[in-house]
């Protein structure tokens, strides 16, 4: 009879060795909406061990035509989206690990958020979030994804200390438009492509599959439809002053 994870087993260069290093692995999931609901989804289905859930926010009925792991329940109860998204994972999958913390990611807590992580995601709907979280995994030598969604078109990066330019080397404006997700609005679908092409990266990290990751950023829109990948390119700018590059 196949088992749980039969079907994602199959897959070439996966396996059951594949499946015990996700069983083994930590991910911390920084914001619980559109992004961080559907990516931490896509983990928990596919048996990362430990998914550390950070959101300080309450589930509202406005969220719910992205926010996919969320109910009218949880709207009209006003639930803590990091307890409520634990609720619904361990639901999904009772065999992994699920940490709920009502809180927001900052500088005073980030390092503790990020302990014993083997990754993190990118999943916050503000510039300043974000700056911190690549400023924190810079000096750890965290590898994160980020991920932003505004309107129907978002981006994707891979950031691995030591190997990649940082968010920093990529925005070096502070204001940058496509960090917030805030007053265009946000497309259901486009808010889901995002977290799965986000997912997608992260498994990758996690599976020691580094030859297939990313390398540019990827941006991708969907009404009207494109996809295209932008290298990075340094050009006659200075040094980053975060990561050196
Ligand atoms: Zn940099």
């Amino acid at each position: 009879m196949p088992g749980r994870y039969t079907m994602q087993e199959r897959l070439a260069g996966w396996g059951p060795q594949g499946q015990a290093r996700l069983a083994g692995s930590t991910v911390v999931v920084l914001g619980m909406g559109g992004l961080g609901g559907a990516a931490a989804m896509l983990l928990s289905r596919a048996g990362v061990g430990r998914l550390r859930l950070v959101d300080p926010d309450r589930v509202a009925l406005d969220n719910l035509h992205r926010q996919l792991l969320y109910d009218e329940a949880d709207a009209s109860q006003a639930a803590p989206k990091a307890q409520a998204a634990a609720r619904h994972l361990g639901g999904i999958n009772s065999e992994i690990t699920l940490e709920a913390i009502a809180e927001e990611f900052q500088a005073g807590n980030g390092r503790e958020l990020l302990e014993g992580a083997d990754l993190a995601l990118d999943c916050l709907d503000r510039p300043q979030p974000r700056f911190v979280l690549n400023e924190l995994c810079v000096e750890l030598g965290l590898p994160w994804v980020h991920a932003g969604v505004v309107a129907a078109q978002g981006q994707v990066l891979v950031l691995r200390p030591g190997l990649t330019p940082c968010l920093r080397c990529w925005f070096p404006e502070p204001g940058e438009p496509a960090l917030t997700s805030a007053h265009d609005g946000i497309l259901g679908p486009a808010a889901a492509m995002l977290a799965s092409l986000q997912a997608s990266e992260a498994l990758k990290l996690l599976l020691g599959r580094e030859e297939s990751l990313l390398a540019g950023m990827l941006v991708a829109r969907l009404w009207p439809p494109s996809f295209h990948e932008v290298r990075f390119n340094r050009g006659d700018q200075e040094p980053c002053p975060v990561c050196g590059y």
